[in-house]
């Protein structure tokens, strides 16, 4: 069966008997949008402070492949291991991007057994919210543009407006455009382009804020360009902020769904881990640790990406402090880090599984020994796998002295993960973590990106033009320099040459650009060849996606 014909044949319980069962949420705290999503008021959420925090269980994994990790997947079947074994566990995701979802991985609700429900509306438009972080996006340019239109009272250069318009769609056509033209009453004519609603600033700010006043400030802090003299000219300059902040009035709240075991899964905001930071909202995570015992989030691609931005930029700025991370794996996917074909990957190979382990060893390491937090292992199994590969992979991990379980939720939903579960229970209660920042705000821009290279990458060294550093300079002169990094990177290496598989040493790591996001308060990094704006593949899963006359969904997965 595929995963949309699992999630078809759950039976769904309500929303707000869900809520108020699982979690005690009072129905009149809850917003339902149907009978099975519903949005939890900030009132509520504001009374919930003074209660003591859950425990807070950070998923990542190995390199990506090709061949599929299973974050996602894992992080549903741990939380739902973790109810099955008598702990008030919720789970806390990021909303699906369409770009995917139409493009080569398809949906990001889970997977098999191990699914959030409703799947299709989680993948589709699900409560809106990124309909609205798109518009919010483009109210602004708007609001630049016209701004220039009417006389241009700040003296905009419109050759420095480095505000870009979003639309959440794989769409390579928008990456490069020319706006108004066709005359006088349009405009002025200038270069523009469009990036994908999840690597926009606003989606970073509405991740980061813990407040709707937080919220607007921040939005009121992001630059849309200069003037010719490079004074920066702020989203607060055109009075653009209030009305954008009105526009996510709704979608700030954070949204409640189940899984296919009926346990409450938070699923808010959605920025990409490799251009952008790569987290759920702090509001949802911050709401659910006040809600359950334990609360399982995902953080985007590899470690490299997800974990370290996790633990660099979200939990610096808000407080939240993990207490383990569990680092899922697959055999598949290890293979080929050590050069087993992708068309191969079901074929028994040991020695390309132990080439490939030093990928997920570096990752354990750094977790343990850069981020300071204990650490789990996942092996998440596929039928593929043999006995022989499983001994072999427990067997090169030994001499590290981490916990590695086998866990097949998503074959046998929760039960599937139970020993996984009293795993990362046993690691809570005898490792305590130790969370620690790579690097401290008063470092250098430059100093932040070489610790972060040389550090976590396995980099030898970082070069960039002179351009680059200039600019990193002017921005420190301009008070960011305290500002931590975001590096826009591919996820598929630890360097920034997405065929470099495994545990690459002595890479160079060069900085392409920097772009400053006044507003989520973080210096974004371009290392390598990233794309803001993806494009379709050549057979998109758009292309399989269709709907029946009695109004059923096929092909989305
Ligand atoms: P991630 O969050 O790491 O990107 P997902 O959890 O979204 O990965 O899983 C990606 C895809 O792989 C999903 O379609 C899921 O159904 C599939 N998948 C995950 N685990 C398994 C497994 N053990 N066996 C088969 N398919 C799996
Ligand atoms: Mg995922």
């Amino acid at each position: 069966m595929t995963d949309l014909e699992i999630a078809q044949k759950a039976e769904m319980v309500r929303i707000s008997k869900l809520a108020e069962e699982k979690l005690g949420i009072p129905d009149e705290h809850l917003e339902p949008y149907g009978h099975y999503k519903a949005k939890l008021s900030l009132s509520y959420l504001d009374s919930l402070k003074e209660r003591p925090d859950g425990k807070l269980i950070l998923v990542t994994a190995i390199s990506p492949t090709p061949a599929g990790e299973g974050k996602t997947t894992t992080s549903v079947g741990l939380t739902d291991a973790l109810n099955r074994i008598g702990k008030k566990t919720v789970a806390c995701l990021r909303e699906p991007s369409l770009g995917p979802c139409f493009g080569l991985k398809g949906g990001a609700a889970g997977g098999g057994y191990a699914q959030v429900v409703p799947m299709e509306d989680i993948n589709l438009h699900f409560t809106g919210d990124f309909h609205a972080i798109g518009l919010a996006n483009n109210l602004l340019a708007a609001m630049v543009d016209n701004h220039i239109h009417h006389g241009n009272a700040l003296g905009i250069d419109q050759r420095r407006v480095v505000w870009r318009r979003v639309v959440d769609m794989n769409d390579r056509a928008l990456r490069e455009i020319t706006v108004a033209l066709g005359g006088l009453g349009n405009g002025f004519p200038r270069t523009d382009g469009f990036d994908i609603v999840v690597a926009s600033e606003v989606m970073a700010i509405f991740c980061l804020a813990t407040s709707r006043s937080e919220l607007k400030q921040r939005l009121g802090n992001i630059i849309v360009g200069y003037t010719r003299k490079r004074e920066p000219i702020r989203a607060r300059d055109l009075d653009a902020n209030g009305a954008m902040a009105a526009l996510l009035k709704d979608a700030f709240k954070p949204n409640i769904v189940q899984t296919l075991e009926g346990n409450i899964a938070f699923v808010h905001g959605g920025p990409f881990a490799n251009i952008a930071h790569g987290c759920n909202s702090v509001i949802a995570t911050k709401s659910a640790l006040k809600l359950a015992d334990y609360v399982v989030t995902e953080a985007g691609f590899g470690a490299d990406l997800g974990a370290e931005k996790f633990v660099n930029i979200k939990c610096r700025k808000s407080g939240l402090r993990p207490d383990v991370a569990v680092v899922v794996a697959t055999i598949r996917a290890l293979k080929y880090h050590g050069g087993q074909p992708l068309s191969d990957l079901t074929t028994e190979n040991l020695e390309a599984l132990e080439v490939g382990s030093r990928n997920l060893k570096r990752h354990v390491r750094n977790i343990r020994e850069r981020f300071g937090l204990p650490a789990v292992v996942a092996i998440n199994r596929f039928s593929s796998d043999t006995d022989a590969e499983i001994e072999q992979l427990k067997r090169c991990l030994s001499h590290l002295q981490v916990k590695v379980v086998l866990a097949e939720h998503w074959e046998k939903g929760g039960a599937g993960a139970e020993e996984l579960a009293h795993e990362v229970l046993n690691v809570i209660d005898d490792s305590p973590s130790n969370l620690r920042f790579i690097y401290d705000d008063n470092t250098s821009l430059w100093e932040k990106m070489e610790t972060v290279a040389t550090r976590i990458y396995g980099a030898s060294k970082v070069v960039a033009d002179t351009k680059v550093h200039k600019e990193l300079k002017r921005l420190e002169d301009e008070g960011f320099g305290n500002c931590p990094v975001c590096v826009a990177k591919t996820p598929y290496s630890f360097s920034t040459d997405p065929k470099l598989l495994g545990a690459p040493e002595d890479h160079v790591v060069k900085v392409r650009e920097v772009r400053l996001a006044a507003g989520a308060e973080f210096v974004v990094m371009i290392c390598g060849d990233v794309m803001t704006m993806p494009g379709l593949p050549k057979q998109p899963a758009a292309a399989r996606i269709d709907l029946s006359s009695d109004g059923r969904i096929s092909g989305l997965f």
